[in-house]
C-alpha cells in the first residue's frame, strides 16, 4: 500500500500573487535572494502586504545555499518572532527557508509556523516537496534535508514572476523540470498518479521550454514551463528521484556546476545506461526500464517501435533540446579539467551512491558505473 499526499494549497495563475492581501496581522519573515530585492521584484509583496502585518526580510542567499545561512536564518526568524515565513526566490532561497522553518520548530519550539513558497525559477518544483538541499562548503558537497515537515503550506505560482529570468537560467531550470519528471517515471516508486503528472510535465517541457527560452515575455509558455515544474515536484515528492540527482548533488557541489546544468550534461547517459542501451545491441538487449523509456517516447509522438528504438528516440530528443537550449554537452563544455576530473570521479562515484536520491533508481549502480557515467 502507498500513501500519496498532496498538503500545498496551489494559487496558480496571472495574478495569482494577490493571494498575498488575504494575509492580516501577521509577523512575517521573508526569506529572499538578493536579486530580488535589487531587481525591485520584491516590491510584488510589500505592494500586497496588509498594512497590518510587520514584516523582517532576511535578503543574504545565495545560490545552494550553506548550512551557515540557514543559521543564521534561524536566529534571526527567532529574534523577530516571526508567526510566518514567506520565501520567495529559485530553489535557493525556498530550501534555505525550509530548512529554517524545520531548525526553527526543532530550537525555537516554533512548529507550525504558516509557509508560503513563491518560486521566481522555473525548475526545482521545491514548492512543492519534502526536500531541501542545502550546502555545505568546506566540504564541497550538497545534502538533501527529506521531512513533511518542509512541506510549504502554500505555493503561489505567478508566470509574472519568472519572466525577468534570463535564457541561460531558463534553460538550466527547464532542463530540471525534465530530468524530475523523466526520474519520477522511472523511479521504482512509481505509480498510476505520479506517471499521469510525470507524463505531463514531459509534455510540457518539450512543447514550451524552447519558447521560454527565445523569448523571456512569453507568457503563455513561461506559465505551462512554471506549472510544469509544479507538476514534477508533486511527481518526484510521491516517488524520490534515481541516480541523475544522486550524482548530479554530489558532481554539482564539486565542480561549482548549477544544479540544473549538472542534471542536463547526465540525462542522456545515464538514461541509456538504466535502460542498458548500447547502439550495437540487438533490439531486445535493452532491459524492463527501457519499455518505460520508450512510453514517455511515445507520448511524445517520437518513433518507438519497440523498447530499443523509444529509448534511442528518447535521448535523440533530449540531446536536440539541449542543443536548441545551447547547452554544453559535456564536462569540458563547462570548464571542467580533464585532471580535476581524475581527481574527483573516486569520490563522486562513493558520494553518488549514498545520496538518498539514488535509493529509488531503477538500477542499482556501482561505483565503477558511475565512473563510466562521468567518463562521458
Ligand atoms: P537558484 O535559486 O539557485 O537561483 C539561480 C539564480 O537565478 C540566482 O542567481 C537567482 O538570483 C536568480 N533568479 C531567481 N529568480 C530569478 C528571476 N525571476 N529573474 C532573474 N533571476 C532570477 O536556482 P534554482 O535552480 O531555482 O534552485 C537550485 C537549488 O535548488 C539548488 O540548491 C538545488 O540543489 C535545489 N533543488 C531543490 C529541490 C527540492 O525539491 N527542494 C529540487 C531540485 C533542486
Amino acid at each position: 500500500m502507498d500513501k500519496l499526499s498532496i498538503k500545498t494549497d496551489l494559487y496558480i495563475g496571472q495574478g495569482a500573487m494577490d493571494r498575498l492581501t488575504e494575509w492580516k496581522n501577521k509577523r512575517i519573515f521573508i526569506v529572499t535572494d538578493p536579486f530580488i530585492v535589487k531587481s525591485g521584484m520584491i516590491n510584488m509583496v510589500f505592494d500586497r502586504l496588509h498594512e497590518s502585518n510587520e514584516q523582517y526580510i532576511f535578503s543574504n542567499i545565495v545560490p545552494d545555499p550553506p548550512v551557515e545561512i540557514v543559521t543564521e536564518g534561524v536566529e534571526a526568524l527567532g529574534a523577530f518572532k516571526a508567526d510566518m515565513i514567506l520565501a520567495i526566490g529559485g530553489g535557493s532561497a525556498i530550501d534555505a527557508a525550509k530548512a529554517m522553518k524545520l531548525f526553527a520548530g526543532k530550537l525555537l519550539d516554533q512548529t507550525d509556523l504558516p509557509f508560503i513558497a513563491i518560486p521566481t525559477t522555473s525548475g526545482t518544483g521545491s514548492e512543492v516537496t519534502s526536500f531541501s538541499v542545502i550546502s555545505d562548503k568546506q566540504k564541497n558537497i550538497k545534502y538533501p534535508l527529506v521531512s513533511d515537515e518542509l512541506l510549504p503550506q502554500e505555493a503561489i505560482l505567478d508566470p509574472e514572476l519568472v519572466k525577468s529570468v534570463p535564457d541561460f537560467i531558463t534553460a538550466d531550470t527547464g532542463m530540471d523540470v525534465l530530468t524530475h519528471a523523466i526520474e519520477a517515471y522511472v523511479s521504482t516508486k512509481a505509480n498510476d498518479i505520479s506517471d499521469a503528472l510525470a507524463e505531463k510535465a514531459i509534455k510540457m517541457v518539450f512543447a514550451y521550454l524552447p519558447r521560454a527560452y527565445k523569448n523571456g515575455s512569453d507568457l503563455e509558455a513561461r506559465e505551462k514551463m512554471h506549472n510544469a515544474s509544479c507538476l514534477a515536484g508533486l511527481a518526484f515528492n510521491m516517488t524520490s528521484l534515481g541516480l541523475n540527482h544522486g550524482i548530479a548533488h554530489v558532481a554539482g557541489a564539486k565542480f561549482k556546476i548549477a544544479h540544473g546544468r549538472m542534471n542536463a550534461l547526465l540525462l542522456p547517459h545515464v538514461i541509456a545506461y538504466n535502460a542498458d542501451y548500447k547502439p550495437g545491441y540487438g533490439k531486445d538487449d535493452v532491459n524492463a526500464t527501457a519499455a518505460r523509456y520508450a512510453e514517455i517516447a511515445k507520448s511524445l509522438g517520437l518513433s518507438a517501435p519497440n523498447a530499443k528504438s523509444g529509448v534511442r528516440s528518447l535521448i535523440q530528443a533530449i540531446k536536440q533540446l539541449q542543443k536548441e537550449l545551447h547547452m554544453p554537452k559535456t564536462l569540458k563544455e563547462c570548464g571542467v579539467e580533464l585532471a580535476l576530473l581524475e581527481d574527483m570521479r573516486a569520490a563522486i562515484a562513493e558520494g553518488a551512491l549514498q545520496d538518498g536520491c539514488t535509493a529509488t533508481n531503477p538500477r542499482v549502480p556501482t561505483e565503477a558505473d558511475v565512473a563510466q557515467i562521468l567518463n562521458k
